[in-house]
């Protein structure tokens, strides 16, 4: 496709200064429900690029390590106060830049407000804990010290939320940053660098390069500068990392894919349970990590939810996501586009029965732009292609499931491990639930999307290797711990030797 003659030319921010690709070459960021529409073209980057952007991080980092942590803290409240300032503008952006509808548009930015603030908030609290030694006149204790510079690369489906998870306690820990965005969001990406900046970030501090991911991410990845990357996308990207990080030692976190399970027991209330998985599944056209793409219901309601469900989902309004009346956006391009169509016909030849939609969208509404209709298939089996890969679109399985023990089974039976959710009115079933759905987030009640930055975020088995995003174990990513002994007794102590046994 040509170029729009009035599309706007971005760059890469290195050590403060706006800098193309050392090629030329550039890609174009374009709105997925009107794909003429170019919201501008940024700089596709390579090896030379992030080497710069890397250079310039090392640089900037002596000096941002000795600022005292809570003059840290001001410049990022600094920041979440701007990003609430411009919540508005920032969500139409990112409505035209990626298609979610406006509401979920503000309520990304808003987590990036709220994950701004808390950490801000943590730049005086403790980093350590001092610990009683053995020995007379002797200190123990930790300290938490920055790992220099991290390499963090982030996904389209939450621009503003996910780099926010990371590049705030990658900052306040003194690390300095090199950021390689999805290249679907570079502008809401570029947007939030702009406001760090604002906010007085030192030049070099956070660097920004632009570009595909086997080109400019692979570059980050494989650099000996970066000392840890930071990475959510997919778990087959996140595996190469771990592979890549692994054989230069380097440190790396991964948050991955998910294919989250709803249970819905006899008891529960269904009205809600229908809302909820509405909300769950097609919320951000399915394209969330933690997207409700299973709904596990016991027999006894399962025809009763089965068709409310229905019901509600032909009442789904799609178009632009600038429309306050729509419900459900496009999806964020056209590759995505084919991939969540392919599984319709995986699901019809594994014998599915599809419910309800199925097709490429086409109304007048969703003319020029990537639109699938919300989706449903029934009679799904756990051994299912549909039931086990995820889709990352607006279809969703439904199972049929003779009990609790069977559904807890079946919602563990995948190898992602995010988010599950049990819909019930029996606590013991709840607790039980809690105890068994082997996922990193559990919800009762509620879908399995909706985290709050104050707990952690992440999941277990290929989700994730064990990191976990926000709440209080925000900074583990982005620090190295220090164990600190001092002997002021003047003279040799030996531990375990000279100790008052
Ligand atoms: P993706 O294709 O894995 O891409 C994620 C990021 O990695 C992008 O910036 C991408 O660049 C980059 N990348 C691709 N290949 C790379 C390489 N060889 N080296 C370094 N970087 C590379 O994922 P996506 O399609 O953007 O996002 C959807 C996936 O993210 C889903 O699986 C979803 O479940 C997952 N997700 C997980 C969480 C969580 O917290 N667990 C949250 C949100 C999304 P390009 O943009 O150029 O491809
Ligand atoms: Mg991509």
């Amino acid at each position: 496709m040509p170029v729009a003659q009035s599309a706007q030319l971005f760059h890469n921010v290195i050590a403060g200064k706006r800098v193309e690709s050392r090629s030329g070459n550039t890609f174009e960021s374009r709105n997925p429900a009107h794909w003429d529409q170019v919201l501008g073209v940024f700089p596709r980057s390579g090896k030379e690029d992030v080497a710069a952007a890397v250079a310039a991080a090392q640089v900037a980092f002596p000096s941002w390590r000795s600022l005292p942590a809570p003059s840290r803290g001001e410049i990022l409240l600094k920041a979440a106060m701007l990003l609430e300032q411009r919540k508005e503008e920032l969500a139409r952006t990112m409505t035209q830049e990626m298609g979610k509808v406006l509401i979920e548009a503000r309520g990304d930015v808003q987590e990036a407000i709220d994950m701004g603030k808390y950490i801000a908030g943590g730049a005086r609290r403790p980093t350590g804990e001092t610990v009683p030694s053995e020995l007379r006149n002797k200190w123990a204790m930790t300290t938490r010290v920055p790992i220099g510079t991290v390499g963090i690369i982030t996904p389209w489906n939450f621009p503003m939320a996910i780099p926010s998870w990371k590049i705030f306690p990658a900052l306040l820990a003194g690390n300095t940053v090199v950021f390689k965005p999805a290249e679907d969001t570079p502008l809401c990406a570029l947007r939030l660098v702009e406001i760090f900046e604002e906010a007085g970030l030192p030049a070099g501090v956070l660097n920004i390069v632009f570009g595909l991911g086997e080109e400019a991410g692979e570059a980050l990845i494989r650099h000996p500068g970066v000392g840890a990357i930071a990475f959510t996308g997919s778990s087959e990207v996140g595996a190469h990392i771990g592979e890549v990080c692994g054989a230069s030692l380097k440190r790396y976190s991964v948050e991955l894919g998910g294919k989250n399970p709803i249970i819905v027991m006899d008891d529960a209330d269904l009205s809600l349970a229908v809302d909820g998985a509405l909300w769950g599944a097609f919320g951000t056209s399915g394209q969330r990590c933690t997207a409700s793409s299973r709904l596990i219901v016991h027999d006894k309601v399962y025809d009763r939810f089965l068709g409310e469900l229905k019901e509600h989902v032909l009442g789904l309004r799609l178009g632009d996501g600038l429309d306050e009346s729509v419900e459900v956006g496009p999806v964020i391009n056209e590759k995505q586009l084919e991939r969540i169509h392919s599984y319709t016909g995986i699901g019809r030849e594994e014998g599915a029965k599809l419910v309800t939609g199925g097709n490429i969208a086409k109304t007048p509404a969703t003319a020029g732009g990537f639109f699938y209709e919300p989706t449903v298939f029934a009679e799904v089996a756990p051994t299912m292609r549909i039931a086990k890969e995820e889709i990352f679109g607006p279809t969703v399985v439904v199972l049929r499931v003779a009990g609790f023990e069977e559904a807890v089974a079946a919602a563990n039976e995948s190898s992602y491990g995010l988010s599950a959710s049990i819909y019930t009115s029996n606590v013991n079933y709840a607790f039980a639930a809690m105890e068994a759905l082997n996922t990193g987030i559990v919800y009762v009640n509620a879908p399995t999307i909706g985290a709050e930055i104050q707990l952690p975020f992440g999941g277990v088995k290929s989700t994730g290797n064990g990191h976990r995003d926000a709440g209080t174990l925000a900074m583990e990513q982005f620090t190295e711990v220090k164990s600190i002994y001092v002997d002021f007794s003047g003279r040799l102590q030996r531990a375990q030797i000279d100790t008052d046994r």
